[in-house]
């Protein structure tokens, strides 16, 4: 992390320095910053510009673990640019274009730094054209779970919360810049490739095997996959017409938990509201070595077959966390606390444990036991506590307690509106609070400060 952090101040400080030396009239052109100034994770984005489509055509040699292609990013300048930066980890690029002309561009770890011919002016249009191929990394974060690009023994895992996407595609990693995405990724015939969004085609040829997919919504680029290898892909339909893909590697018992996935999104959908996006799925992997399971866009990924638990826990995060998204990271409660309390939820629904028993059980832990209590969810205090258990059970019974406060009325009217009300957007508690307050009409600062 140190130099992480050094290189943030190096940054900051040349920034100042441009501001200084330009002319006090027609700066009109000046560096884009190179962090989005998350407090854990300073150089995750950029400044000076957001994203509005990702077009990324790769192809992916498993046997040599090679990665290959062109992203198109497709932007819109929110100031006028004399360079700007984005976030890929290694790599060789063979080509960057902007607006179709050859860019200067430079790297410094994980900032690619890209000088334009010509300045490019605040509100207008551009796209960035990049031809890359290499080596895909694995992150490795402080907290010590991986991410990225993780190989398997048939194809890839594919996984970038908090900061993974730059393993695999040049990008402004920050989840307050969400952008619809455009896959198209090539592989040896046999391996099918499961991307966010709706499958638009796949062909083959050669011996290889094209699959196109479209994400269609905003989505936060830690969000994300392109996961990759032997499965037994499945599709059929929401009572709506959504399309519902769910992919199980052969070589892991289907189990029952999977049939439950359609009733687990109608019932998320009768108390959040509609579900959030134009697909939906599941992808089951065998990747033990990640540890943990992801909530992907319209498909969540696990690294073995999910309990019934964590199914529902991922799917909810349809609506906390991939529709309505943190815009810092220590807010991570909102994802995880939500999530949470989501499993006790579909517990309560299904006549099993109700959520206030799952609530009671834990507030009965001892006062000694720090690791229970410690740090509050609300405030993680470091990026190698961000996944702490805390955050998930302290955030879920942090919404029981508003529950019991202000009752069932108040409460889901409160969940249902915050969906609605920040659909496809980025938040921050102090406008949960806020909104908690508004509807039950009841001053909360002191409930949430407890
Ligand atoms: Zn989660």
């Amino acid at each position: 992390m140190s130099s992480r952090r050094l290189r943030a101040a190096v940054a900051v400080g040349a920034l100042f320095a441009a501001a200084i030396a330009a002319p006090a009239a027609g700066a009109a052109f000046t560096p884009g910053s190179a962090g989005a100034g998350d407090p854990y994770f300073p150089l995750a984005g950029n400044g000076g510009y957001n994203v509005t489509n990702y077009s990324l055509r790769l192809s992916y040699e498993p046997a040599s673990n090679q990665l290959a292609g062109t992203a198109v990013i497709s932007a819109r300048a929110t100031q006028g640019l004399s360079r700007f930066d984005l976030d890929l980890r290694g790599f060789t690029i063979r080509r960057l274009l902007v607006n179709g002309s050859a860019a200067a561009f430079a790297r410094d770890g994980q900032e690619l730094i890209v000088t334009p011919p010509a300045g490019i002016r605040a509100g207008a249009s551009f796209t960035v054209t990049i031809d890359y191929a290499g080596t895909p990394s694995v992150v490795r974060d402080p907290d010590e779970s991986i991410e990225g690009w993780v190989p398997t023994d048939d194809g890839a895992f594919v996984v970038g919360e908090p900061q993974g996407s730059p393993a695999w595609y040049p990008v402004n990693d920050t989840p307050r810049d969400k952008a619809t995405f455009d896959f198209s990724v090539t592989v040896p015939e046999g391996l099918t490739v499961m991307a966010n969004g709706v499958l638009v085609s796949r062909g083959t040829a050669g011996g290889k095997t094209t699959w196109v997919w479209r994400e269609s919504d905003p989505m936060a680029p830690y969000l994300a996959t392109a996961t990759l290898g032997r499965f037994d892909l499945t599709e059929s339909r929401l009572a709506d017409g959504t399309p519902v893909y769910v992919a199980v590697d052969p070589q892991l018992a289907k189990g029952q938990v999977l049939s439950k996935l359609p009733e687990m999104i109608e019932f998320y959908s009768s108390i959040y509201g509609a579900y959030p996006f134009d697909a939906a799925g599941a992808i089951v992997d065998s990747a033990k070595i990640v540890g943990y399971s992801l909530e992907t866009q319209t498909k969540p990924v696990f690294d073995r077959p999910p309990d019934e638990a964590t199914l529902a826990h991922e799917q909810s995060h349809m609506w906390y966390g991939d529709s309505v998204t943190l815009s810092r990271w220590p807010d991570m409660w909102l994802h995880e606390g939500f999530a949470t309390w989501s499993e006790w939820i579909w517990s309560e629904h299904q006549g099993n444990k109700s959520a206030h028993q799952w609530f009671a059980g834990y507030y009965n832990t001892p006062a000694q036991q720090t690791w229970f209590w410690t740090p509050p969810p609300g405030d993680p205090g470091s990026p190698a506590d961000l996944f702490d258990g805390t955050i998930y059970v302290r955030g879920a019974m942090t919404l029981q307690a508003l529950r019991e406060t202000v009752g069932d009325d108040d409460f889901f009217t409160t969940l249902r509106r915050w969906t609605t009300e920040h659909a496809g957007g980025t938040v921050a508690t102090p406008q949960f609070v806020a909104l908690a307050e508004q509807v039950s009409g009841m001053e909360l600062d002191h409930f949430f400060d407890v």
